[in-house]
């Protein structure tokens, strides 16, 4: 048997965890709390991790984990931007990830975000529900016919620009490694990252978090956008300034801002904080935009996507245990 310390479970990660390993072979130690460089220590004497998007693998929490005796961390997500990996390289522990679990997932998220907020469905929704059946204020736009600048065309940029195409966009993409046959066969058009926020009236982010991709969109490239666009980030919340991103809301340059993330997310996305004193003053201040739509980290949160999440896990580990290959692109 296998222990696994699991950190930073819900009911839904423990469902499909599970339901992955073989009873006799994974013994999973699920944990409520994210990891940090105190909750390290609940690890002991188990040689395998397992954590999510808002864990903290830094040097002084992989030096922890190394002496408690753990050797492989399994991520059960694509994004590794909280890991640490020249440590972990030093200390001789493997970093695997899910690279692609649903890719759909979240680029129909996206989409969902997208024509939730242009076409005032959670505000509809709530008025109704009051038997208030007035349209004043509910004005939104076609789809068809604007013009989608995708940033990042990976697995789930891709999938997001193939969307806004069946929607009859005009679709921009940027990407520093383009993948010129995908867009000639989906009638998309690669343009310079300046290009893409001038044109776009609608922006979608599809990009790793890096030390170069931290602030992308800061006062000056926000700056840069379309008057009256649409910024939307699926991706990783420090992709974007959020002072920058409010100062742009108050100016009213921007048309409206769907986020799956924020900048700092860690600690209260994921958390039923509702009887709670919010302390976090910009995520305050975005919530009372009408314009803004926030979602809690969720795009990834389908029966496909969680199924698939656990089964590469799962497998990472029982390959690791048993010295073989770990499955293709799962290896950090
Ligand atoms: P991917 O690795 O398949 O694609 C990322 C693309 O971004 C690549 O083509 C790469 O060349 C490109 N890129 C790198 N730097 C860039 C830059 N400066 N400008 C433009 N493009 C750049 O990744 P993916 O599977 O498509 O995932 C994209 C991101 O989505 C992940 O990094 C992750 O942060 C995020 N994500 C979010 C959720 C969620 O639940 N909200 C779930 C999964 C993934």
């Amino acid at each position: 048997m296998i222990p696994v310390h699991v950190y930073d479970t819900k009911p839904y990660d423990r469902q499909y965890l599970q339901a992955a390993a073989p009873a006799d072979k994974v013994t999973w130690h699920f944990h409520d709390f994210r990891l940090t460089v105190d909750s390290a220590l609940a690890a002991q004497h188990a040689p395998v991790v397992c954590i999510f998007v808002n864990d903290r693998a830094d040097r002084p929490t992989l030096a922890r984990l190394h002496a408690a005796g753990v050797r492989l961390l399994a991520l059960r997500c694509a994004g590794f931007n909280n890991v640490d990996l020249a440590a972990a390289r030093e200390l001789g522990i493997s970093v695997v990830r899910v690279p692609a679990y649903s890719p759909h997932a979240v680029a129909e998220h996206t989409i969902a975000l997208l024509l939730t907020l242009n076409r005032r469905i959670h505000q509809a929704y709530q008025r109704v529900r009051e038997h208030n059946f007035s349209l004043n204020g509910l004005v939104g736009f076609d789809v068809c016919g604007r013009t989608v600048g995708v940033v990042g065309t990976g697995r789930i940029g891709r999938i997001t620009a193939q969307l806004f195409r069946g929607f009859e966009s005009k679709v921009l993409a940027y990407d520093p490694m383009p993948a010129p046959e995908w867009a000639a066969q989906h009638g998309v058009t690669y343009t310079r990252f300046d290009e893409l926020l001038a044109a776009s009236d609608i922006v979608t982010l599809h990009l790793p978090l890096t030390p170069e991709t931290h602030h992308l969109l800061d006062a000056g490239t926000i700056g840069r956008m379309k008057p009256g666009a649409f910024l939307i980030n699926t991706s990783r919340g420090k992709l974007i300034d959020t002072a920058a991103l409010i100062a742009a809301l108050k100016a009213r340059h921007l048309g409206g801002v769907a986020l799956d993330v924020y900048e700092e997310e860690e600690g209260i996305f994921f958390e039923d904080l509702s009887g709670e004193v919010l302390q976090d003053d910009e995520l305050s201040r975005l919530l009372t935009f009408p314009n803004v739509l926030i979602t809690s980290h969720q795009a990834f949160l389908t029966h496909e996507a969680l199924s698939e999440i656990a089964r590469v896990t799962t497998e990472n580990i029982l390959r690791h245990e048993s010295g073989g290959v770990f499955l293709p692109g799962t290896m950090l």
